[in-house]
């Protein structure tokens, strides 16, 4: 017999071992004996009064085996010399696209502009180093996309999109913890996210796709609104039929291609603004209500935080307990700032981006010349803004968080987990008022909701500009774009996904799309 029990257990009881055990035997009047074995379904922290509870939601096996912990069985078979599909891009889409070819029986061929996991290591070192961006290798391009460096925070609002649980059973398959099915907050971390991507690109070769990294897509030839080929850097052309498009929200020249291409493209409403970073020590002390020292099995303290201004939403976004600030840019002469935490989350800093709605429709009057690629342009000049505030380098632009709301620059900075260096800055005067003057109403409200949030401790960065893709590339009902047959615009590139579970879903949902009629 199994039967499913809500347990609330302490802090001090959590610490005890088999308690999960002793509490379901006690909840059910039966010998703890008689239990085979007690599946933890779900966990959750609920710290919102003093006395903090640890929630589970489990499953009690009595006289009864443990079933496996997998629901899904991925089917993978030799597909080397099965009908192919092209996929541009190796992040989380075009690496669950080319998955699930395989497992439908077609063969991914996979084109990849960036270096695998380990030789990208090696870029990011000369970003934060040496101040030099490689468009092609970087934080957001390379093998496993933009998810790869990051948090590996696996929340998703897009829970109508599709399996979110098959998602992550075949990235516990791909050596993630199992720890991602319970958590209701799941993530990796950066320490683990390279060998779980790594062991991606390994079921893909092994089952006879391809992986072509350094391999940028520069042009398609397209006849009859049909894709015929694609074109690569070296000056290669490959015959292909079936194109996933899964570019990401950074590969600018995709989309300035398919603009000269006149392939139809939409301006999307997107968010900027800057990340917020304080002592981990501060977000712990509010979220947990303590006194700077949480207890060692709590992890570090997260937020989401969102308030209307003006008509407009400042939220925060992609929060990075324990982490690190990165310079996500992907060109050089521009300074973009995101964040990742290993999977410990045991930095000294918790950071996250806090950003404001920018509305395509109404929002971007001066920039109405540059058509679909307005949002674009704008994101731009603000990178571009933050460079030249920096000093012309990685360095990032950065006001005390309080200097910021007040207006004035700050003599000096806190300490910061941003590698390249930060410098002082009036971002109260330098970003435009649209995201500026709502920001510095949301910190004010911020401080409000969260007693010790709006604190001179916390540094603000520039510029948050990459948190979703600032154009659309449509698609048809059969995920194909309207004027390209073949072309299936798939991932955060196109507008369709928002970070990395959405992304995967979406890649799964192309590929299934794509095999149409071969
Ligand atoms: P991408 O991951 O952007 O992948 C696109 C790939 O296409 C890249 O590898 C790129 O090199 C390649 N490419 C581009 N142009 C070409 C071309 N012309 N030819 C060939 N290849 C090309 N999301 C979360 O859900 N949780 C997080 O914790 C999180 N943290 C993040 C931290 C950082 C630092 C960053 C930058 C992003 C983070 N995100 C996070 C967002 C998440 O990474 C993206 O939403 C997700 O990776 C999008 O997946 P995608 O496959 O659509 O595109």
């Amino acid at each position: 017999m199994v039967k499913e029990l809500q347990l609330r257990l302490t802090l001090k009881e959590e610490a005890l071992s088999d308690i999960l055990l002793i509490k379901s035997a006690s909840f059910l009047g039966i010998d703890k004996n008689d239990i085979s074995g007690v599946k933890v379904l779900r966990k959750s922290i609920d710290a919102r009064k003093p006395k903090i509870i640890i929630n589970y939601k489990v499953a009690v096996y009595i006289k009864e085996p443990l079933p496996k912990t997998s629901q899904y069985q991925f089917n993978y078979k030799d597909v080397s010399k099965s009908k192919p599909i092209h996929i541009i891009g190796f992040g989380p889409a075009g690496m669950y696209a080319a998955l699930r070819c395989i497992e439908l029986g077609f063969k991914p061929i996979v084109l990849e502009r960036g270096k695998n996991v380990r030789d990208r290591r090696r870029d990011l070192r000369a970003i934060n180093q040496e101040h030099f961006v490689n468009e092609d290798s970087n934080y957001c391009f390379g093998e496993g996309g933009a998810g790869t460096y990051s948090d590996g925070k696996l929340y998703t609002r897009s829970l109508k999109r599709g399996d979110v649980r098959r998602i992550f059973e075949n990235l516990v398959f791909h050596g993630a913890t199992e720890q991602i099915l319970i958590d209701a907050h799941p993530h990796i971390g950066t320490n683990k996210l390279p060998k779980v991507v790594q062991n991606i690109r390994e079921t893909i070769l092994k089952y006879g796709g391809e992986i072509h990294f350094e391999t940028r897509v520069v042009n398609f030839t397209i006849k009859n609104n049909s894709i015929q080929s694609i074109h690569l850097q070296n000056g290669d052309e490959m015959a292909a039929n079936r194109v996933i498009l899964a570019t990401g929200h950074s590969a600018r020249d995709i989309f300035y291609l398919l603009a000269k291409k006149q392939i139809a493209l939409e301006a999307k409403s997107f968010a900027m603004g800057v990340r917020v970073e304080h002592p981990q020590h501060i977000i712990d002390s509010i979220q947990y209500h303590c006194n700077g020292e949480r207890d060692p099995l709590l992890p570090a303290a997260s937020y989401s935080l969102v308030q209307q201004i003006n008509h407009r939403g400042v939220y925060s976004f992609c929060m990075c307990p324990g982490g690190f600030i990165v310079p996500a840019a992907t060109n050089n002469g521009e300074v973009v700032v995101n964040g990742m935490s290993p999977s410990k989350r045991n930095n000294l800093f918790a950071n996250s981006g806090i950003v404001v709605e920018i509305n395509a429709n109404t929002d971007l009057h001066k920039y109405e010349r540059f058509g679909a690629l307005k949002g674009l342009e704008y994101q731009k000049n603000l990178e571009k803004l933050a460079f030249t505030a920096g000093g012309r380098s990685q360095v990032a632009p950065a006001q005390r968080l309080t200097d910021f709301v007040e207006g004035h620059l700050s003599p000096q900075l806190n300490p910061c987990s941003y590698q390249p260096g930060l410098k002082s800055a009036p971002l109260h005067s330098l970003l435009p008022k649209l995201i500026g003057s709502r920001l510095r109403k949301g910190f004010q409200a911020f401080g409000q909701k969260m007693k010790g949030y709006y604190t001179e401790e916390a540094n603000i960065v520039g510029v948050e500009s990459r948190t979703s893709s600032p154009v659309c590339i449509p698609r048809n009902e059969q995920l194909e774009h309207p004027e390209v047959k073949g072309l299936f615009p798939c991932g955060e590139g196109g507008g369709y996904a928002g970070g990395i579970v959405s992304a995967a879903m979406d890649g799964e949902r192309c590929a299934e799309a794509a095999i149409v009629g071969l």
